[in-house]
């Protein structure tokens, strides 16, 4: 379910008119549904019992302040993976006791700032790592929440890239660690191990693997309850697919989740436990599309390549992950119109700038604009100014009303990023 319709012959998201808002901002940009996003969390927090469990959104799928405020009046909390994200989140009016710092590596000065600002939970993913907060919090007279990330052994999602469960995957503790570590743990003064954490993957479409790894953190729970061990927190993380088909995704809504809800209950509902969820891309995917604008064709046998002025910088799941996004015109197509098998592609000089590949739509101009759909999570977030291009700004909607949450920068301020040192100055 989503925000994004044709109306009067246009396409619209919410009730602001796409077209005129492409000639005020300037293509390409980003637009997200505050309808569409609190829908969203709203149906994943009510599925999952919150705030009895407490719900994290993953905010390196999308970072933007705005996006992040509008979720924390709904009472989201972030999972953060940086100092940066910590920050943002802070500054977007997230309380520190609704912040969980994750992330694979996590350096001394990221730790201490963390454990400063008072934030909910540390997930703990080595044992080095358990050492480094216990010490740095010592120093600071204080004791940090943590939880130990599991690996369970068990991987999952849309892509390789994107896969985190695998034991030879980078990431969290081994299940035949977890005891050893807990007693360890018990003798630092520093931090105070409340339970446990996993995340094995993303675009997860299949239940059969959360499941597994989730039976698999169930028994450890009890055999680290059977020693004594306090295990009264489990975050089960994010990774929930969600459908990149809009079709799917008017009718099935933004995934899994009632699923995936009762599945958790059945696994966990006996053991009396906080749960934590980190979901990311379930809850922007859908809200976010970016607009674009056909620069030139380049017509070829069989096909036409259709140039347009967003690229891989501006939105890199294509080149990165094989992702597919559907591509649906701002002009509202007409049934039975011309249509054409299109090649879409940004103007870098790599053939990674591929949007679609063999895709089929209605003929498009020069000068049209056309939307890539379900653009909300990875995209702005993981953009750069590659080929000296500037980041794309990000528009956020909200009934009738529009804003610029992230404008334009300047060629100026993206050039006096540099420095000339003295000898070339
Ligand atoms: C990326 C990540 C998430 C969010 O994943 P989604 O697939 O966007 O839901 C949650 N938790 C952790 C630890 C992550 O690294």
């Amino acid at each position: 379910m989503h925000h994004f319709t044709y109306q009067h012959g246009r396409l619209f998201a919410e009730d602001v008119d796409i077209a005129a808002l492409a000639d005020e901002v300037g293509t390409p940009f980003y637009v997200y549904s505050t309808a569409t996003l609190e829908r969203h969390y709203k149906v994943f927090a009510k599925a999952v019992g919150a705030p009895k469990s407490r719900v994290f959104f993953a905010m390196k799928a999308n970072s933007n302040l705005a996006v992040l405020s509008t979720l924390a009046r709904l009472g989201a909390g972030a999972d953060t993976v940086s100092e940066g994200e910590i920050r943002r989140a802070l500054a977007a009016g997230m309380p520190a006791n609704a912040i969980v710092f994750s992330g694979v590596g996590k350096s001394d000065a990221e730790l201490a700032f963390a454990v400063d600002a008072g934030i909910y939970q540390i997930n703990i993913e080595t044992e080095g790592e358990l050492h480094a907060l216990s010490r740095i919090a010592t120093a600071k007279g204080k004791r940090q929440n943590a939880v130990f990330r599991i690996n369970p052994d068990i991987g999952a999602g849309g892509h390789a890239k994107i896969t985190t469960g695998s034991d030879d995957n980078k990431f969290g503790i081994s299940l035949s660690e977890a005891e050893r570590l807990y007693t360890v743990a018990a003798n630092l003064p520093g931090v105070r191990i409340l339970g446990l954490a996993t995340h094995i993957g993303s675009q997860i479409h299949m239940l059969d693997e959360l499941q597994l790894a989730f039976g698999r953190l169930r028994e450890l729970t009890e055999r680290l309850s059977s020693l004594g061990h306090r295990v009264e927190r489990i975050d089960l993380g994010g990774g929930l697919g969600i459908p990149y088909e809009m079709a799917e995704a008017v009718e099935h809504g933004p995934g899994l989740i009632e699923d995936y809800a009762a599945m958790v209950a059945k696994t966990f509902a006996d053991l009396d436990l906080e749960l934590a969820y980190e979901p990311g891309r379930l809850i922007v995917g859908n809200a976010g599309i970016l607009v674009t604008r056909a620069l030139t064709l380049n017509p070829r046998a069989g096909k036409t390549i259709l140039v347009v002025d967003a690229a891989m910088n501006d939105l890199i799941r294509p080149a990165m992950y094989d992702a597919f996004h559907d591509i649906w015109p701002i002009r509202e197509p007409v049934r039975g119109g011309p249509e054409r098998l299109y090649d879409v592609v940004g103007p870098i000089c790599e053939t990674g700038d591929t949007f679609a590949t063999a895709r089929t739509l209605p003929e498009t101009q020069p000068g049209d604009l056309i939307a890539l759909m379900t653009a909300g999570a990875y995209g702005a977030a993981m953009s750069s100014t590659y080929n000296s291009r500037l980041l794309v700004p990000e528009v956020l909607v909200r009934g009738a009303e529009w804003a610029i949450v992230r404008p334009r920068p300047s060629y100026e301020e993206l050039i006096k990023l540099d420095r000339l040192p003295g000898w070339l100055s």
